[in-house]
């Protein structure tokens, strides 16, 4: 029998990376904001018809910009699902905001958006939505609220590259909205993430703040005979290196989309006797949404012990994963968030929810082979 391991993830590499480094070091320019990382800028910004896109270090940090660009001070307050990595929470903890988790949405695992309005307070400065394994939120109705109450929308569009929401980019609706190229992400360059900025007005703070709050971008376009330092900020840019690998990969973010959409169809067809036998639930996407196949999770049945599903599936080689442990009942959540109601599907779904390997270069057969292992271990514990 086939017991090759199968990991989570395994990085893919288009095998153009090492060419473009090596033009980024014959160029001579490897700090940041050379060619490479114009190249990336501009399909970033083509790709989610933003005003501006900035590459950063990574996801996080673009976040961090954003926290800056909306000026918060210490007890404003941000409004997020729990249910998200805690990068999305910390960049707004940093300026002494209060990060308010909501609950998510049971079928998409969203921050649930008609929850979104009783959390708002006198405090409230933005809303913070997280496209959940690519798939949109309901924007609209996001958008809606924050227009309504004159507050800033951030998406953390960190696994939403490709990805549509009733036409548009994720990434693309928000005032700012922020990517990440980390290694697990569809599109990677190690570390890496960008900063979309969609409302023009905040073009050049973002800018400032991005290059250690001065105004050299600027300058570099012959705005300014000299640059100063204007407002806070810090160093969120990436080196040319990494922007050339980055460049190798959104070259081929088509094809990369494509091989994991196929991956995706798959599971999700592999899964579907499994879920008519009761023993799991498929993930959902909305008619509005057109998602990227960046994870492929299942939801477990309360009953299930999804630590012996993951050592079960383990022993054949196969690596399963859960995903986040909620931010309010994080210790970090618990000192600097605050939690208005009960969060009853963030706890259940953070509980029972399993990822499995979805990676360019996975086969069908090693599909079948998850499927089946998955399928052995439920049984054991459902029948
Ligand atoms: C990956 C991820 C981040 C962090 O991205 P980095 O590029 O590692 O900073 C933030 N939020 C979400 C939802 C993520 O999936």
């Amino acid at each position: 029998m086939n017991n090759q391991p199968i990991p989570f993830n395994r990085p893919f590499a288009t095998g153009n990376e090492f060419r473009f480094i090596e033009e980024a070091i014959a160029s001579r320019h490897l700090s940041g904001d050379g060619a490479f990382t114009m190249k990336c800028q501009g399909w970033l910004q083509g790709h989610s018809a933003s005003a501006k896109s900035l590459l950063t270090h990574s996801c996080t940090a673009a976040m961090e910009i954003a926290a800056l660009a909306f000026d918060l001070s210490p007890g404003d307050e941000v409004i997020m699902p729990s249910f998200t990595f805690s990068s999305t929470a910390n960049a707004f903890a940093l300026r002494g905001a209060v990060p308010v988790f909501v609950d998510i949405r049971a079928d998409t695992l969203n921050i649930d958006e008609t929850l979104v309005e009783a959390a708002i307070t006198a405090q409230t400065k933005a809303i913070v939505p997280v496209h959940y394994a690519g798939v949109g939120c309901e924007m609209a109705q996001i958008i809606e609220i924050a227009e309504k109450h004159g507050l800033y929308v951030m998406e953390d569009a960190a696994q939403g590259v490709m990805s549509t929401y009733r036409g548009k980019r994720l990434g693309g609706i928000g005032h700012l909205a922020a990517y990440s190229f980390h290694e697990t992400k569809n599109v990677i360059s190690g570390e890496g993430g960008s900063l979309q900025i969609n409302d023009e007005a905040l073009v050049v703070s973002c800018e400032m703040i991005r290059e250690k709050g001065t105004d050299r971008s600027q300058f570099l376009r012959g705005e300014k005979d000299k640059y100063t330092w204007q407002t806070i900020g810090s160093s969120f840019l990436p080196s040319e290196l990494i922007a050339a690998f980055l460049w190798a990969q959104l070259s081929e973010v088509e094809q990369i989309t494509r091989d994991r959409l196929l991956l995706w169809d798959s599971y999700h067809e592999l899964l579907e006797p499994l879920e008519n036998d009761g023993l799991l639930q498929r993930p959902f996407v909305p008619a509005e949404c057109q998602h990227n196949a960046h994870m492929y999770y299942v939801i477990l049945p309360e009953s299930v012990d999804r630590q012996r599903v993951i050592s079960a599936v383990g022993a054949q080689n196969i690596q399963l994963v859960s995903h986040y442990v909620p931010l309010h009942s994080a210790p970090a959540g618990k000192k600097y968030g605050r939690t208005p109601e009960t969060l009853e599907i963030t706890d259940l779904i953070s509980s029972s929810l399993l990822r499995l390997p979805l990676w360019v270069g996975l086969e069908y057969d090693q599909q079948v082979r998850v499927v089946e292992a998955l399928r052995a271990a439920l049984k054991i514990q459902v029948d």
